[in-house]
């Protein structure tokens, strides 16, 4: 015999709750009261919460109808019975004869045995279960779809009240929560940093303190105001191109908008708010509902949809709270690490550097530039770690390994300590670097290398000292108009470009005209949307067309360098008329300022970067033209390989060593003896230690890197004897073998050498 219950119990239940959650209570208490009042008004003889610990057991923390004593007491596997199985799919039970359900398991310990029905939902957030909430009757009852709902708010209700920290204390010792347990996750290393510090989320978590409305035409109201000014806000976003953080960016935005504009979402969130919810309440629960219908699918397409749909609910309940821009304000930790899905180079130059331990992205790839900035400002940086925003909250401690790719959230007392032993070893590192500083970098065999540093900016400078670099081989001068809200003015620039100088205290830098576009977005500058940002409209082109903005800055480096030789070269080069055009600017002011008797560089040294492979086949006509070259392997490498530089995806695809790629940076250098030319190479393979031994052995001298590279680099220039390295690695690249025989074969080499790569 089926019975049915009353719709008044949901209702009632919901004003109850609100009234709960109100009153000041202890957290057993309030969990009590919790499931008394929900068995009262849904008329169920038990109601049971549930909260997983870490040790995968699933322990009773409050019951009304099953023994009291057995609170704190019973415990269940995850996976073992039904309880079990709601937290392991992370879906509901609705069961009107539960004990002929095969994973039904009886618990003595409770006097469970006489119930039948059964009515149990997961307690979830951001995707994680936290716990089960059940009620259960005697008799062959169907619960409602309004009952199981509200037993869903309720697990919400439950799911904030864990997450804000309520029922920490409850935990016998020695059992603790899975909130809170140690998580090793595994990503891959984009800077080689270790990080210890505490978890600071980019895009943080709201917290939902008020499920239930006290007033629903009222949160209607802020529903549909937030929901206008979030559209309005991500249209802003795609036409401005901000926060463009790397290539698939645009797609997320694009995916966004999509969502924003998405009728079945704004319904459903009305229909949540009708039904008793608050609008942020609405939020997550339409937010789980979506993740639940979705979450399961094995395609990758759809799971990356639910990221961004995840995304813009967590900025839709931003706008809510009113708080809809931007991580903190002035509430940075000491030693904060970031932890984010994706995020632009620009948005992590907006946080305080001195508090800046780390970063750990779900996405990117090591020659994204993000990565590249935080190489740049010394911080550890681990990327591509799934999951890692919903299993992290906000002031929870965290370990970035980025030599090991691993990532430790609330790590153990153990693991804190092999980490404090391991910083202390590479401080030992470190001193042992500092020790051939003043060290030429010379192989066994007498082969000199000039090993530069990448820069950006001024913060980077004390670097030149510290790692004895022989000067600034890349100084990427768009971080500047990055930081900053508007266009520097020349004298800005020139000032700044002086300060670059002068801290370089003699050592030769090279400049890098403005490199913008493609992902390197400024605020102010608008430009269209475009398909392919990374192949439109950026770097020398935009310079060109917009002549007035690269002689501004061509004046400010002239004016900078008075006395002294200016060295500048030109970004995404792809016809050598572009450098003549670009040199004719040069000239012209140069002429302009000696005309207007105004101090300016004594010599100016012109250079091209190789970035696109068509120079490849203008290599002899270019270096006519030049006073050098230097190769942007970065880039070279995303347009050869035709594979995004930021997509996370392809981050491992192609290798650098592949002679395909290394005959192509070999040719380069060639032509570089053959014209009596200098060749650089500025790309991120410079500084990593093996691949830096493959470009000394196909011909390349001078390497320019991020300033803690240069320690590991010398070190293994200063143990190879370059002979026979060069031989073995003719052979290999002539044989079109492949690159991971190459990688195989190298590090072999070094091995028998004892060079340390
Ligand atoms: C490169 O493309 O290799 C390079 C050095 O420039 P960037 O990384 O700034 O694009
Ligand atoms: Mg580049």
């Amino acid at each position: 015999m089926a019975s049915r219950g009353s719709l008044a119990g949901p209702r009632v239940l919901m004003r109850r709750l609100r009234e709960v959650m109100a009153e000041s209570l202890g957290a057993q208490e309030r969990l009590d009261e919790i499931v008394t009042q929900i068995a009262a008004n849904m008329v169920t003889e038990v109601c049971s919460v549930y909260v997983l610990r870490a040790d995968g057991m699933l322990e009773l923390y409050a019951t009304r109808g099953l023994n009291p004593d057995a609170v704190h007491k019973v415990t269940l596997n995850v996976g073992r019975g039904l309880v079990g199985l709601i937290a392991t799919s992370g879906r509901p039970l609705n069961l009107p004869d539960s004990q002929k359900h095969p994973a039904f398991a009886y618990l003595p310990e409770t006097g469970e045995e006489i119930y039948h029905s059964f009515l149990g939902v997961p307690i979830m957030r951001a995707g994680r279960t936290l716990g089960v909430l059940v009620v259960q009757n005697r008799s062959y009852r169907t619960y409602l779809d309004e009952e199981l709902e509200a037993l869903e708010t309720t697990a919400m209700v439950l799911a904030e009240m864990f997450a804000a920290g309520e029922i920490e204390d409850l935990a016998t010792p020695g059992a603790d929560l899975d909130l809170n347990r140690p998580v090793q996750l595994t990503g891959a290393a984009f800077a080689e940093d270790i990080g210890l510090g505490h978890v600071v989320l980019h895009e943080p978590r709201v917290v939902v303190t008020q499920m239930i409305a006290e007033d629903t035409d009222h949160e209607l109201k802020r529903l549909d105001a937030a929901m206008a000014s979030l559209r309005l806000s991500v249209d802003d976003l795609l036409a401005r191109g901000a926060e463009a953080g790397h290539g698939e960016h645009r797609e997320i935005l694009e995916a966004y908008r999509m969502f924003a504009q998405d009728r079945g979402w704004t319904r459903r969130l009305r229909e949540a708010v009708e039904n008793g919810l608050t609008a942020e309440a609405a939020v997550e629960k339409v937010q789980s509902d979506t993740r639940l219908r979705v979450g399961r699918q094995a395609d990758a397409f759809l799971r990356d949809r639910l990221h961004d749909f995840d995304d813009l609910a967590n900025r839709l309940l931003r706008e809510l709270i009113g708080r809809p821009h931007g991580p903190l304000d002035g509430e940075l930790p000491e030693d904060a690490i970031i932890v984010a899905r994706t995020m632009g180079a620009a948005e992590l130059l907006d946080y305080d550097r001195e508090r800046l331990r780390g970063l750990v992205l779900e996405e990117g790839a090591p020659t994204s530039h993000v990565a590249i900035i935080a190489r740049a400002l010394d911080i550890a940086c681990v990327g591509q770690v799934e999951d890692v925003v919903s299993l992290a909250e906000t002031g929870d401690p965290i370990i970035v390994d980025g030599e090991t790719g691993l990532v430790h959230l609330r790590p153990p007392s153990d693991i804190e300590t092999a980490y404090a032993d391991k910083v202390r070893f590479q401080a030992r590192r470190q001193e042992q670097y500092l020790q051939i500083r003043d060290e030429p970098a010379v192989t066994r065999d007498g082969v000199d290398f000039e090993l530069l540093m990448n820069a950006g900016l001024l913060m980077d400078l004390p670097h030149l000292e510290e790692s004895g670099a022989a000067g600034i081989g890349l100084f990427r001068t768009e971080l500047q108009f990055m930081v900053v809200s508007s266009f520097p003015r020349q004298n800005e620039q020139q000032a700044y470009y002086e300060q670059v100088l002068e801290a370089a205290n003699g050592k030769p830098v090279t400049f890098r005209s403005l490199d913008v576009g493609g992902d390197k977005v400024l605020p102010y500058l608008r430009s269209q949307a475009e398909e392919n940002p990374a192949m439109g409209w950026r770097a020398i082109r935009l310079g060109l067309d917009r002549p007035a903005l690269l002689k501004t800055q061509v004046r400010a480096l002239l004016k900078a360098t008075a006395g002294r030789e200016l060295r500048l070269m030109f970004p995404m080069v792809t016809e050598v008329g572009e450098f003549e055009r670009a040199r004719a600017i040069v000239e012209r002011e140069r002429a302009h300022l000696a005309r207007h008797g105004h101090a300016a560089a004594e010599t100016v040294r012109l250079g091209a970067m190789v970035e696109v492979p068509a120079l490849l086949w203008q290599l002899d006509e270019l270096f006519a033209k030049v006073d050098f070259l230097s190769v942007g392997s970065n880039d070279l490498m995303q347009f050869m390989m035709a594979s995004d530089r930021g997509n996370t995806r392809l981050a491992t695809r192609f290798d650098p060593l592949s002679p395909a790629f290394l005959r192509a940076l070999r040719k380069i250098a060639d032509k570089g003896l053959e014209h009596g030319k200098p060749v650089t190479l500025c790309g991120e393979i410079a500084g990593r230690p093996l691949e830096a031994l493959a470009l000394a052995g196909i011909g390349y001298r001078a390497l320019s890197m991020s300033p803690a590279a240069i320690g590991p680099v010398k070190t293994m220039l200063r143990a190879l004897e370059l002979g026979p390295l060069s031989e073995r690695l003719a052979t290999l690249i002539d044989e079109g073998v492949s690159a991971s025989d190459v990688r195989t074969e190298l590090r072999a080499f070094a091995e028998a050498q004892r060079i340390p790569v």
